[in-house]
């Protein structure tokens, strides 16, 4: 049970304060039998010793004393520190008044004058014990408010701490779903992986952070795709076995990795990657095996990765994972297509295949092939002037009037940036020389947007033409005709054609 608890259920306890002990007697008679417990304090002096052994509930304190007097030992009494109030009643003679108000000044509640009727004493001690416990009760209240506010404080803490937990998680979840719509729409396999790697590094702010891929040649090693704040003299002849223990553990962990956790397992490997400033490694997979690593350098404040950036982490390299192999997809149905498609025209490919059957052809039927090469004069002035969007635009209206100038079985194709090639079977140098001419003026007369700010003040295109087998009797060799011719347009004065046939005459 409490020391309050005891207090509680007592008999109170009335300590009398006199230097007369047939006081004591008698009052101690009397209140004995009102059911009080009263203990006596004869000596002043001792009071504070006797407070603290009795533990009165009240005090009854004559004025009157030697060595000590009542106010005296008021005063001591309230300069104590307690935690319940302890009732004061101060006993006088009628005429000690001034005394008596001293005492009350010192810090006694109340006053009894001699000669009392013990009637009047009950109901002074009855009223102050009732006084006490409101005190008591007030006091304790105060305690468990006191407790309850610091309760609430303390919860009020977590709650704003977990307010700031989700809302950075909230921020990062944002962060990652606009890199995840970056980098999932980005087909261009260069710009996905640089892409990727500059999020990383803005993500975990990471001082460095690279992406290894298996190697095209040897599917036992890794090697440096693309990496960002390592030095190049850091990524020379970095590679990483499949067959490292690491390589191993990581397919069955199947998430990123903090170097530091490692085990004396992968002794060999740790010395190298911490070398390298290397201390995250999160795997790529495909169908279960590992084709690349995303490897993080250190933070920016040198913090260690939280578990939440490993998990963010793992999330990215995931989706990457995808990303990548939707890019190399794309490349390499890219590669197998014959559209180029900015122009929807026929690509280089498509133009290298059917020039060779057109030869073929050719030399079986003994008909001629015409080969128109065409380049936009001045093209990097308009480019540099009004933008690569605006240049793209030229170079789609140029393949529209190409394929509207033409029969249905030439073959046009966009050849490289800004040149075109157009196969011509079954025609001869004249229908080449008036197809061209046509294109040609075609071209000038065609009005494209802000084409003043040309060096001759409009588009124009240059044309080189060859035919086979009178100029050129293999494909490699027709090429290069109509390639020179082209650049004999150039040389002298653009917007012109010229027939390889030409340059021979000169020579
Ligand atoms: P020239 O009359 O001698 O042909 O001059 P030019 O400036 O056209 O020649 P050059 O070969 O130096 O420049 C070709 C430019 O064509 C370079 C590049 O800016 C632009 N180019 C190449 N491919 C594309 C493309 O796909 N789109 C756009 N917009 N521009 C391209
Ligand atoms: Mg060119
Ligand atoms: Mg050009």
């Amino acid at each position: 049970m409490t020391r309050e608890g005891t207090r509680l259920r007592r008999k109170p306890r009335i300590l009398i304060v006199d230097d007369e002990e047939a006081v004591h007697k008698l009052i101690s008679a009397y209140l004995n039998r009102q059911g009080y417990q009263v203990e006596s304090c004869l000596d002043s002096q001792k009071i504070i010793e006797k407070i603290d052994e009795i533990e009165p509930d009240l005090i009854l304190m004559d004025l009157m004393m030697p060595n000590l007097d009542g106010i005296s030992a008021t005063r001591r009494i309230r300069n104590l520190e307690r935690h319940s109030y302890l009732p004061i009643i101060v006993v006088t003679a009628r005429k000690e008044i001034k005394e008596m108000v001293a005492a009350l000044e010192a810090g006694a509640d109340d006053y009894i004058t001699k000669p009392f009727e013990f009637e009047e004493l009950t109901a002074r001690i009855k009223n102050m014990l009732r006084l006490k416990r409101l005190q008591d009760r007030l006091v304790q209240k105060t305690a468990e408010l006191d407790e309850a506010n610091q309760q609430i404080g303390r919860l009020n803490h977590v709650l704003v701490e977990t307010n700031k937990q989700l809302q950075k998680k909230i921020y990062d979840f944002h962060n990652l779903f606009e890199i995840s719509f970056r980098v999932m729409g980005q087909l261009e396999l260069h710009q996905l992986i640089n892409q990727a790697l500059l999020n990383i590094l803005g993500l975990f702010t990471t001082r460095s952070a690279m992406l290894m891929m298996v190697s095209q040649e040897d599917n036992d090693v890794f090697e440096v795709i693309e990496a960002k704040g390592f030095s190049q003299n850091q990524l020379q002849k970095f590679i990483i076995y499949r067959h490292d223990k690491l390589i191993h553990y990581l397919e069955l962990l199947k998430q990123p990795f903090q170097i530091r956790d490692v085990s004396r397992e992968f002794q060999e490997i740790i010395p190298v990657l911490k070398n390298m400033g290397i201390e995250v490694v999160s795997p790529l997979f495909r169908n279960e095996e590992i084709v690349g690593l995303i490897c993080l350098g250190p933070n920016i404040r040198n913090q260690e990765y939280s578990e939440d950036n490993l998990e963010t982490l793992a999330i990215l390299t995931n989706m990457l994972s995808v990303a990548l192999h939707n890019a190399q997809m794309y490349e390499h149905i890219k590669a197998l297509s014959y559209t180029d498609g900015m122009t929807g025209l026929h690509n280089y490919r498509f133009f290298r295949l059917r020039i060779k059957e057109e030869i073929a052809r050719a030399r079986r039927d003994g008909s001629p092939v015409s080969l128109l090469i065409l380049d936009v004069d001045y093209f990097k002035n308009y480019n540099d002037t009004l933008g690569h969007p605006a240049g793209d635009d030229v170079l789609r209206k140029l393949s529209s009037i190409l394929r509207k100038s033409v029969r249905d079985n030439d073959i046009v194709a966009r050849y490289g940036g800004e040149e075109f090639a157009i196969i011509l079977p079954g025609t001869d140098i004249d229908g080449a020389l008036s197809l061209a001419e046509r294109i040609r003026s075609k071209v000038e007369r065609t009005a494209f947007y802000k084409e003043e700010i040309q060096p001759n003040g409009k588009i124009t295109v240059s044309i080189g033409s060859a035919t086979f087998p009178r100029d050129a009797v293999t494909v490699e060799d027709l090429v290069i005709a109509a390639d020179r011719a082209l650049y004999q347009a150039k040389y002298s004065g653009r917007n012109r054609v010229v027939q390889a046939q030409e340059l021979v005459e000169k020579e």
